[in-house]
């Protein structure tokens, strides 16, 4: 079966290829034209629009994401503005650095809202995955992306970017819902 992921970000479709592993899903990636355009205001509605947009250039299967990092001291932050909290995304760490430079409660956690659209277009399947977990004031390792480096998980005495690929997929917020997308796959297939 082959399924589109939604997205134009190399390392997610890598992940989510990882955790599937040989469950016999081909994730492949968007058609040319693939511009979602971002601008819902829960994890869940941009989850959809960029299922949607996937669909309207690739009429297939559709499967796609949406996630971020909430941190309790800053009231859910950066959340569904993840990707856009600063320029770079070393820009990006510094400023989470600076705004909890004084907070005493570091925890946090990763939340990923996955949608599954059916050869027709509609949704079939929506479900969100949490990775609980803390920001320390450092970054530490190189693998996997975004703000890796910065978040221990609750249970781990690493970062996610000092996980290996097999070990952060695993625990991750994107593996727990790919998870229950899998499940809800082999109940239609
Ligand atoms: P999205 O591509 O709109 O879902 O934006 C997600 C943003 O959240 C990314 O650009 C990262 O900054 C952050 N993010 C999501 N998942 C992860 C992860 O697994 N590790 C680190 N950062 C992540």
């Amino acid at each position: 079966m082959e399924i589109v992921f939604a997205t134009a970000n190399p390392h997610k479709l890598e992940e989510v290829r990882e955790i599937c592993g040989d469950c016999g899903i081909d994730f492949i990636l968007p058609n040319e034209g693939f511009n979602p355009i971002e601008n819902g205001e829960s994890f869940e509605e941009n989850s959809l629009i960029k299922a949607q947009e996937a669909y309207r250039v690739s009429k297939k299967y559709v499967l796609a994401d949406d996630s971020g990092l909430c941190v309790n001291a800053l009231d859910g932050a950066p959340g569904l503005y993840s990707a856009r909290y600063a320029g770079s995304q070393d820009e990006k760490i510094k400023r989470l650095l600076n705004e909890l430079e004084l907070a005493n409660d570091r925890s946090a956690k990763f939340v990923c809202c996955m949608t599954l659209l059916n050869d027709e277009g509609e949704k079939i399947f929506e479900t969100t995955g949490i990775c609980k977990g803390k920001i320390i004031k450092e970054r530490h390792g190189v693998n996997g992306f975004g703000y890796d480096p910065v978040f221990v998980p609750d249970g781990c005495s690493k970062t996610m970017a000092e996980l290996s690929p097999d070990e952060k997929n695993q625990i991750s917020h994107r593996a727990n819902a790919l998870k229950n997308i899998l499940n809800f796959i082999k109940t239609i297939s």
